[in-house]
């Protein structure tokens, strides 16, 4: 399986470590050509607002739109914010994949940054593996309102951080910089469906 994994800024190979880890092939996307025959692409975290200059400077935001409309997506932190059908303080352009609105750097600068335990839903649970799960947030946005269309999987303090819709993930931690492979097995099991 490949998977795509936007290349712009930020933690974009510790996505492909971890895709690798699970036996997918990492390919880095810088162009809307490199989209060609993949099974999925990783938006990754970094600084939404640089990266969205960047999607629309190089073509990049309508092909991934086309994309998204035939391959799941998966979100992070950023990628998230990208995702979602609004985007508050401040607002700015979306894809409008995930029926959410999403608030960027909610945590406040004082406590920007921090490792959470989550516990699991049961769904989540059922459809990766049992345990708790460890959480990086880094100046992560809040998801302060789901749509019908979405769906939450993982919680933090009664704040979704892991929504699912369709074939798509949006998740507002970063699962790239732990080794619990679960968000991305849940991500390549949604990819490997024709
Ligand atoms: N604070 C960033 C933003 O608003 C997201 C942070 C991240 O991706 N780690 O774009």
């Amino acid at each position: 399986m490949k998977i795509g994994v936007l290349a712009v800024q930020g933690d974009f190979e510790a996505h492909g470590r971890a895709l690798e880890r699970l036996g997918a092939v990492a390919v880095y996307v810088r162009v809307p050509a490199d989209l060609d025959g993949l099974d999925g692409l990783v938006i990754p975290g970094g600084e939404s607002t640089t990266m969205l200059k960047f999607l629309e400077n190089e073509g990049l935001f309508g092909a991934i739109s086309n994309f998204a409309a035939r391959r799941p997506l998966l979100g992070t932190c950023a990628g998230a914010i990208l995702m979602a059908t609004v985007v508050c303080r401040p607002a700015q352009r979306s894809l409008e994949l995930m029926d959410i609105a999403i608030e960027r750097n909610a945590y406040g600068r004082q406590v920007d940054s921090r490792i959470a335990t989550l516990s699991p839903s049961s769904e989540f649970a059922e459809r990766t593996a049992a345990g708790p799960l460890e959480a990086v947030f880094i100046r992560a946005p809040i998801i302060r309102r789901v749509g019908a269309r979405a769906r939450v999987l993982l919680e933090y303090h009664g704040d979704p951080v892991l929504v699912e819709q369709g074939p798509h993930l949006a998740v507002t931690f970063h699962p790239e910089l732990t080794t619990d492979a679960r968000v991305h097995g849940l991500f390549l099991e949604k990819a490997s469906a024709k």
